[in-house]
């Protein structure tokens, strides 16, 4: 025999009972085969909800009849040949007139019992498997249709009922001869008590239906036909990425059912285990595709995890207080009290101290667990031994599960990783001793972020997801933009990043897409955004919670460098050529750095010395590995040096000077670079990630621009740099006459820095320095004589861009 369970999805529609009637053929061919269907898509849910309004006198149970009404009698007009549609459609009416009695009188009571939702809900059932055999029937397919409450018997717990085997077994063993019908159908999900009333297998129990037949008869195999092409490594409406699982013991698809994957019912896998019967999960929509085969040694050995699910609509139950401890009994007596009311416990946990005990259980239950644990430990509440009991909403169960996490080190640590990195808190573990589920609370917002996270650790070997949010599109963010659009296909192939700009703004507008803006049109797409609002784009980007989540601040705004505290507290991480938070007060900076090392978060500025050049990070790389820094003296501005380089005296300086700016190589105002700002800026930061807590004010720079060249605005600058030609010229002449060239230097030396325009010999390390370059000289103990040299183009959109680039990288792989 082959049992085959078709769910509410694959019978929904006449077009998908064709496809279902094909695979049943296909399979009669073979072996007799017995069929198990649910009720069309959505019936069982109206079904209640009609009981539902009836309980509480509202009228509104009647359209909603009338609407199952309109659905099945629609079915089969499509569904039959005219000729024989009427005694099925007569079948339909009177059923809903049923349907309608019972809900009048759950309308006139009031009160809707287990028994009675029972009796509503086996409509659902009984109504598609009757219009299936009239089709089977029409179709010309001989077979036997029976009521499935006539084969399973149950005990009379309605809503949930626990089946009594013996009888069951035999019963379904008389009625279904493969040498009577090659082809039997049933309706699932319903069965009987011994008292002849109708009771159910619980939600989602066609599933079982067909397990508690397929084992009674020896089958040779089950199918379950549903609208997923297996049972995937996670729920495929949470996680896009999911795939499913060719093969998996029968141990880890109960445990991965049990923890939430829907796709199975739970209690579906025992039956069929002890008969060691192969259990498939296929996709009717989908029959080539190969589907999930759940058998004894079902799994693929290379996978150490077989599955993520979810549990949603959690709430944490605590149990606290210091008269707990080393006294026996107490665990017994709180879950004696939540089994008093029924309440199903997902979760356990205590510490070892054994002050509290914390338990997981759905929502629905938390008033009535909460009062009856509280009743039960009314004395010891009084006395202050133990508190009353805390009860939080809101949490999810994220389980991992598979067989070969035994022996396994590592999974958890790579687990709690991955959350944690981003952002995600865990409430509550639990590991089973069988080590085959690790288990999670956390809280429910963050449930899709956790699963993705999870997945991409667990099952994506192929990329990792970064999702950028890009605030400034000037200079610089454009040539990023179109550095990342030119790399996206190599980072894909050779990193396995698949990175994506989420979120881009300017300061007008910005624009959100989640599933990636398209590089090639970003501008347009931009341009068709709403009006930029800083707080606005920060919140969505905490909002959207999105793994692997990078900040980029391609902007000189003190704004923006205000808002990476509330990011890296988020766990998004920041990337920035913005000079400001870092240059500016030392605790500032300070906290920038711990809030990323406390949040799992990465702060990374290498762009703000030398542009793309490795300063920092080779810095940091010295540090590291021991190395003491004694000495840093470098040129660290690409302006001066390249407008110190220009000028001859053949032209002006102030020209020299407008032609770095719109060359792009200034800061937006080029009195930061004049000045010497921006340089006492870069030794700062430097001098700061030594290690020495410095302020820029500690910081000495001889100026050498006349003061009035300071005053007013920029174009004042202008006509005032114009106006003192022959101070830049007298500057000039003199180190000319010297043999020596003019150099913006940076020093930092034993714990003091200063900045100063220099007249260096040819025998400087500096005195060579072409164009735009900076030069940074790191004397170390390592580096005594010769310094470390980091040297090369340190301003420019193009360097910088892709210094931001190799920042993003570096965040990604960590
Ligand atoms: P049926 O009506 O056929 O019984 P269900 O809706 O009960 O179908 O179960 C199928 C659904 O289970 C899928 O559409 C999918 O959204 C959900 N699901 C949850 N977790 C998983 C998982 N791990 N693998 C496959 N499907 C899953
Ligand atoms: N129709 C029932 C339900 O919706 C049983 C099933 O679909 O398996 O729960
Ligand atoms: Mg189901």
């Amino acid at each position: 025999m082959n049992v085959l369970k078709f769910g509410g999805s694959s019978v929904a529609s006449p077009q998908s009972v064709d496809e279902v009637l094909a695979i049943v053929k296909k399979s009669v061919q073979k072996r007799p085969s017995v069929v198990v269907v649910s009720a069309m898509g959505g019936i069982t849910d109206m079904l209640l909800m009609a009981g539902r309004l009836a309980t509480v006198r509202s009228d509104e149970y009647k359209q909603i009849i009338a609407e199952i009404e309109n659905r099945f009698l629609d079915y089969v007009r499509k569904m039959l040949p005219v000729a024989t549609q009427s005694s099925t459609l007569s079948m339909v009416k009177q059923q809903i007139n049923s349907i309608e009695d019972i809900c009048s009188s759950i309308y006139i009571l009031e009160e809707m019992s287990p028994r009675i939702t029972d009796k509503l809900l086996s409509f659902g059932e009984l109504i598609t498997s009757s219009i299936l055999a009239d089709k089977m029937q029409a179709e010309g397919m001989e077979h036997c249709w029976i009521d499935s409450r006539e084969l399973i018997k149950t005990n009379s717990k309605f809503g949930y009922a626990t089946v009594s085997f013996g009888i069951t077994n035999k019963l379904i063993r008389q009625r279904i001869d493969a040498n009577a019908y090659n082809l039997y159908l049933l309706p699932g999900f319903i069965a009987s008590d011994e008292f002849g009333n109708t009771t159910t297998l619980g939600r989602g129990g066609s599933d079982y239906t067909a397990a508690i037949v397929a084992a009674a008869l020896n089958a040779k195999r089950i199918e379950i036909w549903t609208d997923v092409s297996g049972m995937m490594t996670a729920d495929p409406k949470q996680v896009k990425n999911a795939k499913p699982i060719e093969s998996i013991s029968y141990q880890e698809a109960m445990e991965l059912s049990h923890f939430g994957a829907k796709v199975l019912y739970p209690p579906t896998v025992q039956p069929v285990l002890r008969k060691k019967i192969p259990l498939w999960i296929k996709n009717t929509f989908a029959p080539a595709d190969h589907g999930t085969l759940i058998a004894e040694n079902g799994t693929d050995r290379n996978q150490k995890i077989s599955g993520l699910s979810s549990i949603g609509n959690v709430a944490l139950l605590s149990l606290e207080g210091a008269g707990m401890v080393g006294i026996p009994g107490f665990s017994k007596r709180l879950f004696a009290a939540l089994a008093s009311e029924s309440v199903n416990v997902i979760l356990i946990t205590q510490g070892s101290s054994e002050h509290s005990i914390c338990v997981a259980i759905s929502e629905n239950d938390e008033y009535k667990a909460a009062n009856a644990v509280n009743q039960a430990f009314h004395s010891e509440i009084a006395d202050g031994a133990v508190y009353p009991i805390k009860s939080e909403k809101g949490y999810s169960v994220v389980a991992l599960v598979g067989n070969s996490m035994v022996n396994h080190p590592g999974i958890s640590g790579r687990m709690f990783g991955a959350l944690g990195r981003n952002g995600i808190n865990v409430r509550a573990i639990a590991q089973g001793s069988s080590e085959r589920n690790i288990s999670t609370v956390v809280s429910a917002k963050d449930l899709k972020k956790a699963l993705n996270v999870l997945h991409e650790s667990f099952f994506e070997t192929s990329y990792k997801q970064i999702n950028l949010f890009i605030v400034g599109v000037g200079n610089v963010g454009s040539r990023l933009l179109e550095q990342l659009k030119q790399q996206q296909s190599y980072l894909q192939d050779h990193l396995k990043l698949q990175v994506r700009a989420i979120g881009i703004a300017n300061s007008r507008t910005m624009v959100f897409n989640e599933d990636g803006i398209d590089l090639s049109s970003w501008e347009l797409k931009l341009q068709e955004g709403v009006a930029m609002n800083l707080d606005k784009f920060i919140e969505q980007a905490v909002l959207l919670n999105k793994r692997n989540s990078i900040f980029i601040d391609n902007t000189a705004n003190v704004a923006v460098a205000e808002t990476y505290k509330h990011l890296l507290r988020k766990s998004i991480s920041v990337v920035t050529c913005n000079k400001i938070a870092c240059s500016s007060a030392y605790s500032n900076y300070k906290e920038l750095k711990e809030l990323a090392r406390n949040f799992n978060s990465q702060f990374l500025f290498e762009t703000n010395v030398g542009a793309g050049l490795p300063v920092i990070n080779t810095l940091n790389d010295l540090l590291r590995s021991g190395d003491r820094i004694s000495t840093i003296q470098a040129v660290l501005s690409g302006t001066l040096n390249f407008v110190f380089n220009k000028y001859d005296g053949s032209q002006p300086f102030a020209s020299i000077v407008r032609q770095a700016q719109t060359e792009g190589y200034t800061e937006p105002d080029p009195r930061l670079d004049l000045s010497g700002t921006d340089v006492m800026r870069k030794i700062l930061i430097l001098a700061r990630e030594t290690g020495k807590p410095m302020e820029i004010d500690q910081i000495k720079n001889v100026g050498f621009l006349p003061e009035s060249c300071l005053e007013g605005d920029i174009e004042n600058f202008y006509k005032e740099v114009e106006k003192h030609e022959n101070h830049f010229k007298t500057l000039l002449e003199k180190a000319k006459a010297e043999g020596k060239r003019l150099k913006y230097i940076a020093m930092f030396k034993e714990g003091k820095a200063s900045v100063a325009l220099q007249a260096v010999s040819s025998t400087s390390d500096f005195y060579n320095l072409d164009g735009k370059d900076n030069a940074v000289l790191f004397y170390t103990d390592r580096y005594k004589e010769q310094p470390l040299v980091v040297k090369g183009a340190g301003a420019g959109a193009e360097v910088t861009a892709s210094g931001i680039f190799s920042d993003i990288i570096r965040a990604a792989r960590v």
